[in-house]
């Protein structure tokens, strides 16, 4: 793959499916920059949960999220010992595991509906990708709506199973696993239904069930798939 070439690349799917975990590998491999764009919705919840705005406000979200204070970046070996992935910063605010909670996650998906939420940040997505000149994105409107032009898109999904069993191991607070899997089923709806960039499998997008595929066998597939995209 040519040196020094920026790759614009889409992951999108399910929730617990891997991609941020595959997204952050194959961005250490590439060497380009990564956004995990859930954390963007996930930060905007945050905000709107302390400040007391009603889910129900459009407006009163959409500010939040036409003003949000995000930084995004790779985490330190003494931060990643709390299980994180990648630190976030709100407001210069370490906010990274209180926005794996139980509340963000309960109103994250409805937060995510409102269009005018989605229009702010789809715009910032569109220009930290301008700025990087090529990155590697990971959400559930990235090859559909925010990068279309995107040199590769990848659909990620699993079985209900193995995402809750994933996601559990990740979330700060214990859950059963039918109390985990219902969250996700609920989350994967109100994102496959709602009127807004629902979560969709984009046209032409490589579609890989990560159920029986270790982290390894992930990224060689999609290492392949970007090798025959850009040649
Ligand atoms: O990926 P993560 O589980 O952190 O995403 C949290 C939620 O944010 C999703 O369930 C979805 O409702 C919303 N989301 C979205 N569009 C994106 C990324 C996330 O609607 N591009």
């Amino acid at each position: 793959m040519g040196e020094g070439r920026r790759f614009l690349i889409a992951i999108d799917g399910t929730a617990g499916s891997g991609k941020t975990t595959i997204g952050q590998i194959l961005a250490a491999q590439l060497k380009i920059p990564y956004l995990d764009t859930g954390a963007m919705y996930r930060a905007v919840t945050l905000l709107a949960l302390r400040r007391g705005v009603a889910m129900s406000d459009n407006a009163g979200l959409a500010a939040i999220a036409g003003n949000l204070d995000f930084i995004s970046r790779d985490a330190t070996l003494e931060e990643e010992k709390d299980g994180r992935q990648y630190t976030v910063l709100v407001e210069g605010e370490d906010v990274s595991q209180l926005l794996r909670s139980a509340e963000v996650e309960q109103w994250v998906s409805p937060v995510a509906t409102v269009p005018e939420v989605r229009a702010e940040l789809v715009a910032r997505q569109r220009e930290i990708a301008r700025q990087a000149g090529g990155i590697i994105m990971i959400g559930r409107d990235i090859g559909s709506v925010v990068l279309p032009e995107a040199d590769l898109k990848v659909y990620l999904d699993a079985s209900p199973e193995v995402r809750a069993q994933r996601r559990r191991q990740q979330e700060t607070q214990t859950k059963t696993a039918e109390e985990a899997q219902q969250g996700l089923e609920e989350r994967d709806r109100i994102d496959r239904s709602r009127a807004a960039a629902p979560l969709v499998i984009p046209p032409g997008a490589l579609v890989i069930n990560t159920d029986n595929l270790n982290q390894q066998e992930v990224t060689e597939k999609i290492n392949m798939a970007l090798t025959a995209a850009i040649n």
